[in-house]
């Protein structure tokens, strides 16, 4: 599992994860306790959708340090409301939390969601099986994948 950057600095921080966001979210809230930083922490366990936490993001002040690990699904949803309610990207955080990822094909550059604890991962649109590596493009939102026979 990824984890988060700390980005010092800010002048309050949100965090918001659900239950398999809490590894990233527990090692978070280290830092932001050991730097002393204010935040307000945010656990969107079942019941909890899209509009509450568009609701809670838009109602911080601005200067907030905005950091997610919540479902793949959920998490480009609140990107845009996110954006919306005013959060620059620089402010923005996202792990996703469970197994579902969107892969960017660098092949035929398709972004496909795809769940990498089933492989092997396919593209939906070339239908290359691929490898999903490390590395995961913040402009995409996604993790570059590439075909597994050229490893
Ligand atoms: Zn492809």
């Amino acid at each position: 599992m990824n984890s988060f950057h700390f980005a010092a600095g800010h002048l309050r921080y949100l965090l918001i994860f659900d239950s398999k966001g809490a590894e990233p979210a527990a090692s978070l809230r280290n830092s932001l306790i050991n730097e002393g930083a204010e935040f307000k922490e945010l656990y969107a366990g079942s019941g909890r959708d899209l509009k509450w936490i568009s609701e809670e993001i838009s109602s911080q002040k601005n200067g907030t340090c905005l950091y997610a690990a919540l479902e793949t699904g959920l998490l480009e949803k609140l990107e845009t409301a996110a954006v919306c309610a005013g959060y620059l990207p620089e402010e923005i955080q996202f792990i996703p939390s469970g197994s579902r990822r969107r892969i960017f094909c660098a092949h035929c550059h398709h972004i496909s969601i795809t769940d990498c604890e089933n492989p092997p991962v396919q593209c939906s649109s070339c239908g290359r099986y691929l490898k999903v590596s490390g590395s995961r493009s913040g402009y995409w939102q996604a993790y570059l994948a590439v075909d597994r026979e050229a490893f």
